[in-house]
């Protein structure tokens, strides 16, 4: 689907752009920008079917006519796709038109608009080894196709409509769309959805008009685990707390609400405590068997709980959102670990979660955070080990 009503947040961001299409005043290149996890993409969809839609109402596209249809199939004639791409097999120039069948399942599949697993997909898909581990970006023919695709005349619709995702993904390339950007054909409209402005050529950001999308709310994303999951209300705060704004994170916390985080956390401590070595590497093999994004939940998970620990050291109980049982991890990891371990541990937490992300090797990364566990919950003093730990990780 790619209608407003999908979108969870961002509600001025919405009423805005319909204001913006009800007045004929339509930006002709906008720049959607957002931190990860945000529905910049998702919206920029739901623009783009707004405006071809053929009944279009006062808050959403009708969701019924032959527009909205094929628009919500990601279908449209009109609406052209550009994103990061990998070469398919060795010495071949590429656009995104290649992938452009493995691009709608990904949309389809929803959840997982990240650029990382976004580029894992293409890397399983390739046949020849050689071209793998490829990091994916928007090419020089690519710009060429756009330019050339746009120079015609919209084949049903009133616009024709380019969604750029990852414009960070241009490099020196992004040059060849100046003029288009500055003075774009008849009834074109460019949109192009971001997430780190500073990795965007500036001439490009000159030339677009901003439009800020914030990370979810807390309530935005309780909303979206009730309507949309039907979960209850003590499980969508959980989910809201764990992801953070990210609306990625949402499905993957859900359907990974069945690992269980907590035994998983309580038997890595007993282990790393008792320094028991064999334990410890049939743990990491467990964990490092299970999926990237279970791996995520636990280092996410374990943040958390390493957040209360400081809350609960500053005596801040009141805002301890926790279970019963994870009370009684909190107070006796708080007792074993001082502020500075426990940041350390946060430090070096947030690096492994983005490394897991990148596809690091999951029994390298887990064994050297047990290392650290066991280090940090023995009675040495963090001196003896902090510089060789910052300096690694
Ligand atoms: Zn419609």
């Amino acid at each position: 689907m790619s209608m407003f009503k999908e979108i969870y947040g961002n509600k001025n961001v919405i009423d805005e752009l319909i204001e913006g299409v009800r007045s004929n005043r339509v930006s002709h290149a906008q720049l959607f920008l957002g931190p990860q996890g945000n529905e910049g993409l998702p919206m920029a969809m739901a623009y783009a079917t707004y405006l071809l839609c053929e009944d279009k109402g006062e808050q959403d596209s009708c969701g019924k006519c032959s527009a909205c249809i094929k628009a919500n199939k990601w279908i449209h004639p009109d609406i052209h796709f550009s994103f990061p791409v990998i070469t398919r097999k060795s010495g071949e120039k590429t656009k995104s038109v290649v992938w452009i069948q493995e691009w709608r399942q990904f949309l389809q599949d929803g959840a997982q608009r990240n650029v990382f697993d976004w580029i894992q997909i293409m890397n399983d898909k390739l046949a020849e080894k050689t071209v793998r581990g490829k990091q994916g970006n928007i090419t020089t023919e690519e710009c060429h196709d756009i330019i050339s695709k746009l120079s015609l005349k919209a084949f049903e619709g009133e616009y024709k409509i380019l969604i750029m995702w990852m414009p960070e993904y241009l490099g020196a390339a992004g040059n060849i769309l100046l003029n288009l950007l500055e003075e774009p054909p008849e009834d074109t409209v460019l949109l192009l959805v971001a997430q780190n402005q500073d990795l965007i050529l500036n001439t490009l950001k000159s030339r677009t008009q901003l439009v800020k999308i914030n990370r979810l709310s807390d309530e935005n994303i309780i909303k979206a685990c009730l309507d949309k999951f039907q979960l209850g209300k003590e499980e969508a705060s959980k989910i809201a707390h764990l992801a953070e704004g990210d609306i990625n994170e949402i499905e993957n916390l859900i359907s990974n609400a069945d690992n269980d985080n907590e035994t998983l956390l309580k038997e890595i401590l007993n282990l790393a405590v008792s320094n028991n070595g064999i334990g410890i590497s049939k743990w990491v093999d467990r964990i490092a068997s299970t999926g990237r994004e279970s791996q995520k939940g636990f280092i996410k998970y374990l943040l958390q709980i390493l957040r209360e620990c400081v809350l609960f050291k500053y005596g801040n109980e009141s805002l301890l959102r926790l279970k019963g049982a994870e009370h009684v991890l909190v107070e006796k990891l708080s007792s074993r670990l001082d502020i500075e371990k426990t940041e350390l541990l946060i430090t070096i937490l947030n690096k492994k979660h983005y490394y897991i992300e990148r596809n690091a090797h999951p029994k390298i990364l887990f064994f050297d955070l047990t290392l650290l566990l066991t280090e940090l919950l023995s009675d040495r003093a963090i001196s003896d080990y902090k510089r060789s730990y910052t300096t690694m990780a």
